[in-house]
């Protein structure tokens, strides 16, 4: 499936969604960006919030060129997130995000192609699909979902995959777990300081 969805030119897309907010999540919270929502996932995880992206027939093709013009003057960084977007060819999208001087994230589970120019990728590897190797150098960030006690073992793991020094680590309860995993995450991050937590903030402020 990866492959015949990646062989399109990467012109037009089965965006989901796109909207402007502010980054609920990560090392960027708090920062009011774009974001672009690709359908398509293949990865399963039992807990995902965003199911009905999975099926990429569901969100209709666009044309990438049509889609930008929604995009703010004043608004410098443009998110592309999912679903999983490196199912699909992304130099087309962010060549044209570079024309318009943005900055460029990308949210990830690392398993598709590599493809398009990124100025932050924000790396969240799953454990039924390990990301691609190539991910794990260019990850900015690396998010792992915190769903039940053995995550932090997957954790620690996914760490040593990843650029020393600078990548940020970060650990986030999934949402339905919140409240039970929330506190064991304390805990890991006050006895080890290399991680820091992350919270769904915009789930909290009720916006996209
Ligand atoms: S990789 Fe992300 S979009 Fe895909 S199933 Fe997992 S949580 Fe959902």
């Amino acid at each position: 499936m990866k492959n015949n969805i990646f062989e399109n030119d990467g012109k037009q897309l089965p965006v989901m969604e796109h909207f402007l907010s502010i980054q609920g999540e990560g090392y960027h919270t708090g920062l009011a960006s774009y974001f672009i929502r690709i359908g398509g996932c293949d990865v399963g995880c039992h807990w995902c919030d965003v199911k009905e992206s999975w099926d990429p027939q569901r969100h209709p093709l666009t044309a990438v060129d049509d889609l930008l013009v929604f995009i703010p003057q004043h608004i410098e960084t443009v998110v592309i997130t999912g679903g999983e977007p490196t199912l699909y060819n992304l130099d087309y999208l962010t060549s044209r995000l570079k024309e318009m001087e943005k900055i460029i994230h990308l949210e990830t589970s690392g398993t598709g192609t590599v493809s398009g120019v990124f100025d932050w990728v924000c790396l969240s590897p799953k454990k039924n699909e390990l990301p691609l190797p190539e991910y794990y150098r260019k990850a900015g960030e690396l998010k792992v979902i915190i769903q039940n006690k053995t995550d932090f073992d997957f954790a620690e793991k996914q760490a040593k995959l990843v650029k020393n020094n600078t990548c940020k680590l970060y650990l986030q309860p999934e949402w339905s777990q919140r409240d039970k995993m929330t506190p064991l995450i304390i805990d890991y991050v006050l006895a080890h300081p290399q991680w820091k937590i992350s919270l769904q903030t915009h789930k909290f402020l009720k916006i996209p």
